[in-house]
């Protein structure tokens, strides 16, 4: 299948800022320790037992997880943890000073939406939300406050939501400028190496085969001579859509040079390898691509063979290119 950002997204990354988390809590862990330290003495000093625990239970947390992460290592304590003290101490907080504490749920939702899944992270934060409000209720607080606290809560919520929305977008567009060809849709050579080096752990685990098709249009610098390099484009993105028709959503097409294509057919031994390959190169001459101008394809036929250096099978491809080539092209020629 040629790229699908959307479901490559959803394949490869469910959570885009899982791989960054931990760099946050590092720095955040940093910050909140040299910030929390003067606060937590300043309970104890004031007689705020259960407060001052708190702060201290967190500080410990934090200061044992950055102190391994700082030397390269996971943090040995889940960062997740750090929500209870977190959210005890508010309590213990509003308890002891009344509503005003609940200042703290500010930078504390923040916080837990850059540590916490992002569905987590919205749950907690519309429990504390609504908790809050419930206590200024309570509290006999004026409807002023009490719409304030709430309104502002759930307002930090939605504008973080908006902004992490916003930097996922961002990360769908960077991955698909990472992995797509920008012409034709497919994936681009340095997405290639990873799914050749994926499909090739899956042959082995799940004792299967998987081969690959090493494509090239023939005579395509004529083409370009002849009618130009926009109607070589038009022709490259054609073939490119009907490889995409022709082939099971399993198979992955990636452009790896000019006019030049490789395609992954996972679960296919070479025999069928060889029947696709023939498919492909009967449906491309069988018609024209573009206004009445009919192309051909040579293809080298190669099947995966168990911990096979993927340079090694790529050069079998190459040379099985090579002779379809050598022996007229438009044909397929399988790798030795
Ligand atoms: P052969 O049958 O031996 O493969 O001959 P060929 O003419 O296809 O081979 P050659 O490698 O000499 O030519 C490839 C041509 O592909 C040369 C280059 O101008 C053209 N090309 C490379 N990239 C693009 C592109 O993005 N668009 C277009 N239109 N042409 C391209
Ligand atoms: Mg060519
Ligand atoms: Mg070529």
């Amino acid at each position: 299948m040629a790229f699908d950002h959307k479901q490559e997204a959803q394949d490869m990354v469910k959570d885009y800022l899982q791989p960054y988390r931990a760099r946050i809590f590092y720095h955040l862990s940093i910050a909140g320790g040299v910030l929390l330290l003067p606060l937590g003495l300043l309970n104890l000093y004031q007689h705020n037992l259960p407060a001052g625990v708190c702060i201290f239970l967190i500080l410990a947390i934090v200061s044992i997880d950055a102190w391994q992460m700082g030397k390269g290592k996971h943090p040995p304590i889940p960062p997740w943890i750090i929500t209870l003290p977190l959210l005890l101490g508010i309590s213990f907080g509003i308890q002891r000073h009344g509503i005003i504490a609940s200042l703290w749920i500010y930078p504390v939702m923040l916080l837990f939406f850059f540590i916490l899944p992002r569905i987590s992270a919205n749950c907690i934060n519309l429990a504390m939300a609504l908790t809050v409000t419930a206590l200024a209720w309570r509290s006999d607080l004026s409807f002023n406050i009490i719409i304030r606290i709430l309104s502002s809560s759930l307002l930090t919520i939605v504008f973080v939501n908006l902004i992490l929305n916003v930097m996922d977008s961002l990360y769908d567009k960077l991955h698909t400028a990472a992995l797509a060809d920008y012409l034709t849709g497919a994936y681009n050579r340095r997405h290639m190496h990873t799914s050749l080096l994926a499909a090739q752990a899956h042959a082995k685990r799940y004792n299967s085969n998987a081969s690959v098709l090493l494509l090239d249009v023939d005579h395509f610098k004529a083409i370009n001579d002849k009618f130009g390099h926009s109607t070589g484009d038009e022709v490259l993105r054609k073939m490119v859509a009907i490889f995409r028709k022709s082939l099971r959503t399993v198979d992955t097409i990636f452009r790896i040079g000019g006019e030049e294509f490789l395609i992954l057919l996972p679960e296919t031994g070479q025999d069928q390898a060889i029947q696709v390959a023939e498919k492909l190169r009967g449906i491309i001459a069988g018609k024209p691509l573009v206004d009445d101008l009919t192309v051909t394809i040579s293809i080298g036929v190669g099947e995966m063979l168990r911990d096979e250096n993927i340079d090694a099978l790529l050069n079998r491809c190459d040379i099985a290119l090579y002779q379809a080539k050598n022996e007229g092209r438009n044909r397929v020629c399988l790798a030795a």
